[in-house]
């Protein structure tokens, strides 16, 4: 089937020079999208900055912003049979983006005013059918009724949950929810293993019609 994958972060200029951003390496949603290659699947992966190499054999559509990922999404989940948003979207972004660098002026404080960006994984969601929506969430201590609540209204199908640890590391740990009201741990793992792990559980068993020799 045809895929498409969100992963790293997005990022919400302030003025040519300055933006707003988080810690996400795209680790994650990269070892997502090589696993579902090598399963056999197409995958469209769009992604934000991100210092590591696309998977080969992945569409890779590169954004920078929350607004540009949804529009990539927007032309690529029609002919896509499932998601798996795996990206840190930033959820605010600036006003007003400067047209050139702002000056520090006199030297007083700053007052940044930020307005919502779109939720993409529920704005595809919605639309989503029969098809497979797979969110993820990192929520600081015990976030499992946080992430029920999102994985209920989201409407996703699975939601995997994992820590403030898990950014920019290479092993982690995912409590995976869904939405039948199940519940179970993969992990720790490399986040390759991870992947794996995550697509054994949530794809129909005898997906793998045609694995592509791994590389
Ligand atoms: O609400 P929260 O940010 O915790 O949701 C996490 C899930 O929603 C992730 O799968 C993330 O990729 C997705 N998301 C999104 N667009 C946003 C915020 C989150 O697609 N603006």
């Amino acid at each position: 089937m045809r895929v498409l994958v969100t992963a790293g972060p997005t990022r919400e200029p302030l003025d040519p020079v300055r933006f707003l951003s988080n810690r996400s390496s795209g680790r994650m949603g990269f070892a997502v999208a090589r696993a579902l290659r090598d399963r056999g699947h197409e995958v469209v992966l769009v992604c934000g900055p991100t210092a590591l190499e696309p998977p080969s054999g992945v569409e890779c559509v590169r954004i920078g912003t929350a607004t540009e990922m949804l529009a990539a999404c927007r032309e690529h989940w029609p002919r896509c049979q499932a998601l798996f948003a795996v990206a840190a979207v930033a959820d605010w972004r600036p006003a007003r983006v400067g047209a050139r660098k702002l000056k520090r002026g006199a030297g007083g404080a700053c007052t940044l005013e930020l307005v919502p960006n779109p939720d993409i994984l529920a704005t595809l969601a919605r639309e989503k059918g029969a098809r497979l929506a797979v969110g993820f969430a990192l929520e600081s201590g015990d976030g499992r009724e946080e992430a029920r609540r999102k994985l209920r209204e989201k409407n996703l199908d699975f939601l995997a949950l994992n820590g403030p640890e898990a950014q920019e590391a290479a092993v982690s740990r995912l409590w995976l929810l869904d939405a039948r009201g199940g519940e179970r741990e993969l992990g720790p793992a490399p986040k390759e293993e991870l992947a794996r792990g995550l697509l054994e559980a949530v794809l129909p068993a005898g997906d793998e019609a045609c694995p592509q020799k791994k590389v």
